[in-house]
């Protein structure tokens, strides 16, 4: 059961196994979306009434929801959404970005296996269209976690964990893509990940290193005119 489960989770399948599940999801696509504003309360009984479950699987969905940073709680006032960034802490992430990934990139091209290539085509082509026609909020928040496997795959391959670990505590994907609800930035990534997987294809590694430098340099740009 837990096997499936992950094994669901690795392939960008949302299927909801239980009500804390799918109040997740609920709760993560209005977040991300922005339909739940940034730094807005999240009154527990009203979206227990709502969502016609009880409170207990809305505060186990909002715990999850907090370790991932989307959330926050604080005493006596509960929950809610957490602000937006800064574009101090933004940029500041950005920095990082470019002195990891490409690096990652780059290990990951030398360790590839056509099982991991596999794995990585996979994962793009969930971001591609993925599943059944969704709306515009839910077609996005899903591109986000699609996009945060793949990216999360790379450092895996790479076979680096201080890299991976320090990477995936920041959240990055679901941070950057709270703060530009826009579909440009899903269209244009996914050349830029094409781009990337040619790189891999061909065992190229200074080509990925550079493919991947170019896709964070670009999301970067994308995303500076949410600050403007
Ligand atoms: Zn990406």
């Amino acid at each position: 059961m837990a096997v499936a489960a992950e094994r669901q989770k690795r392939a960008g399948v949302l299927r909801p196994t239980s009500v804390v599940e799918s109040v997740y999801e609920s709760i993560y696509h209005r977040l991300m979306s922005l339909e739940i504003a940034p730094g807005a309360r999240i009154p527990i009984d009203l979206f227990a009434r709502e969502l016609g479950v009880s409170q207990t699987p809305i505060r186990e969905a909002l715990s999850r929801l907090e370790r991932e940073g989307l959330v926050r709680k604080e005493h006596l006032i509960g929950y809610s959404a957490a602000p937006q960034w800064t574009r101090k802490q933004f940029e500041d992430l950005y920095v990082f970005r470019l002195l990891i990934e490409p690096e990652a990139a780059r290990l990951a091209a030398l360790n590839m296996t056509p099982e991991a290539l596999q794995q990585l085509e996979v994962f793009s082509a969930d971001m591609g269209q993925g599943g059944p026609p969704v709306d515009r909020n839910t077609r996005y928040s899903r591109f986000a976690r699609a996009d945060a496997q793949f990216h999360d795959a790379i450092l895996k391959i790479a076979g680096n964990d201080v890299i991976r670990t320090s990477l995936s505590s920041q959240h990055t994907h679901l941070h950057i893509f709270r703060l530009m609800f826009h579909t440009r930035v899903t269209q244009e990534a996914l050349q830029e990940h094409e781009d990337l997987l040619t790189a891999f294809r061909a065992g190229d590694s200074e080509a990925a290193a550079q493919a991947m430098r170019v896709h964070i340099e670009r999301s970067r740009d994308r995303l500076l005119s949410a600050f403007e």
